[in-house]
């Protein structure tokens, strides 16, 4: 009988994978993950690693969050499954809605849920499709977003991202533009100043409105931080500049909050750090802490309002997954929220930011091809560079951030290349001494790679 095969030999043959550099698969194989401890995971091998992604930006909570593996228990018992179509829905869903504006920045508003971050992106570009067009404006179509904008990978989420990756399937479609990035250290001119690199975004998104028409566009999205573009804050006073000028327009101003949703950035919305207020926010992510698929789109009053007008119109609003609004879904996020808002994790990513900002800032200190460090609450990011001065980024051909993520989980940690940076966004449960596990981790696989492409 032919030997057993090996759990890497079995996730080669059978499994597809994305998202994944192959080259680095080849040659240090798959980690086949069995289950979690806390911030930490544990493959097939017995091998624990430091997640200080949390899994992918979402696990806020750890890999065995007591309180939530009861929640979804207690459901699963009560009612396992359930739509929210031909009016009905689950009392889950009911009092999730009701949670879910409550904590929203909006007075008032409505909730309609998907099961992920793309398919909530998806479903407000189809609202917002539906809306122009109940209104007499059909034309008003067209969807802004910024170059290194993540919104997902459906074929209109994945337009909306602002990643040259997406070429390869013909993407985007027509009718995304995507604008200047708001990151002012790597798109800044030489010599401009920050207030002066911001009003020229403004210029440009003048620009573009008075070039396509303000009546041919159906909405602006914009993470609050941008995540998945290499946790890029935005330069000083940039939702300042651009909503008036969306205002303006009558352009709605989505806040993809995906990532930035319920504590990461040190309040429970990002655009509350950033001080403005969307018209509708997308959730997912940290909504049910990692536990349940389910991404939520949550309307304004003033976007509810127009959607209420616009269904009663046609009386229906023709959209929904059979799993939107899962009861078990619902369940945990309810539980997840109470656990971010009301037993303290929320507030340990406000007490540990300073921390975690000061930790990295020495690692800066120590390694001269580290040229920013970037970030916000809990998700910060390294930028390498050849020379920090210029600014010059290492050979492409390097590959320095996977090495760096390859070099880290040897060492027992994960953290995630993005172009030239490193992203550490850890759980929010993270201890100190686990943070401080993770800047030593860090500083030794910098040393490593730097040693070995300085
Ligand atoms: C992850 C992410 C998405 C997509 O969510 P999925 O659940 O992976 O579809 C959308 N927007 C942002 C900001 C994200 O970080």
């Amino acid at each position: 009988m032919d030997a057993p095969q090996s759990w890497e030999k079995r996730a080669e043959t059978y499994s597809l994978y994305g998202f994944t550099d192959l080259p680095s698969v080849a040659e240090r194989g798959t980690v086949v993950v069995t289950h979690g401890e806390g911030p930490y995971i544990v493959d097939t091998n017995g091998r624990r690693y430091l997640d200080a992604n949390s899994g992918l930006w979402n696990m806020v909570a750890g890999f065995d969050h007591r309180g939530l593996i009861d929640a979804a228990k207690a459901q699963y018992e009560r009612f396992p499954g359930y739509h929210a179509f031909f009016g009905r829905m689950s009392d889950q869903t009911v009092m999730l809605s009701e949670k879910l504006v409550e904590v929203s920045p909006f007075a008032r508003g409505k909730v309609f849920y998907t099961n992920s971050g793309s398919e909530a992106n998806d479903t407000m570009v189809k609202m917002l499709w539906f809306l122009h067009r109940a209104e007499g404006k059909p034309e008003r179509r067209k969807i802004l977003t910024r170059w290194n904008a993540y919104h997902g990978v459906t074929a209109v989420s994945a337009s909306m991202t602002g990643k040259p990756y997406n070429e390869v399937f013909g993407l985007p479609l027509p009718g995304f533009i995507h604008l200047t990035c708001p990151h002012f250290w790597r798109y800044g001119e030489p010599g401009e100043t920050e207030a002066e690199f911001v009003a020229r975004l403004g210029r440009e998104l003048e620009d573009v409105i008075a070039r396509e028409g303000a009546d041919t566009i159906a909405g602006f999205f914009a993470e609050p931080v941008m995540g998945a573009g290499g946790v890029i804050p935005p330069a000083k006073g940039y939702f300042q500049t651009v909503q008036p000028i969306l205002k303006r327009h009558g352009i709605p101003l989505i806040a993809d909050e995906v990532i930035t949703g319920f504590g990461r950035t040190g309040s429970t919305w990002g655009c509350q750090t950033y001080d403005f207020t969307p018209d509708a926010i997308i959730s997912s992510k940290n909504l049910t802490a990692g536990f349940f698929p389910m991404g939520a789109v949550i309307l304004g009053p003033e976007l509810s309002d127009r959607m209420d007008a616009a269904i009663a119109a046609i009386e229906e609003f023709p959209h929904g997954f059979t799993a939107s609004g899962h009861p078990v879904g619902c369940a945990i996020a309810l539980k997840a929220i109470d656990v971010v808002m009301n037993e303290g994790l929320a507030q340990r990513v406000i007490d540990g930011a300073p921390r975690m900002e000061a930790g990295l800032r020495a690692i800066m200190q120590r390694h001269a091809n580290i040229g920013e460090l970037r970030g916000i609450g809990y998700m910060w990011a390294l930028e390498a560079v050849r020379d920090r001065e210029t600014k010059q980024p290492f050979e492409a051909s390097l590959s320095v951030s996977e090495r760096i993520a390859n070099a880290s989980t040897d060492e027992g940690l994960i953290c995630r290349p993005l172009g030239q940076s490193i992203v550490l966004c850890p759980p929010f449960i993270l201890t100190d001494a686990q943070m401080d596990e993770m800047f030593e981790k860090l500083d030794r696989a910098l040393t490593r790679v730097f040693a070995e492409v300085g």
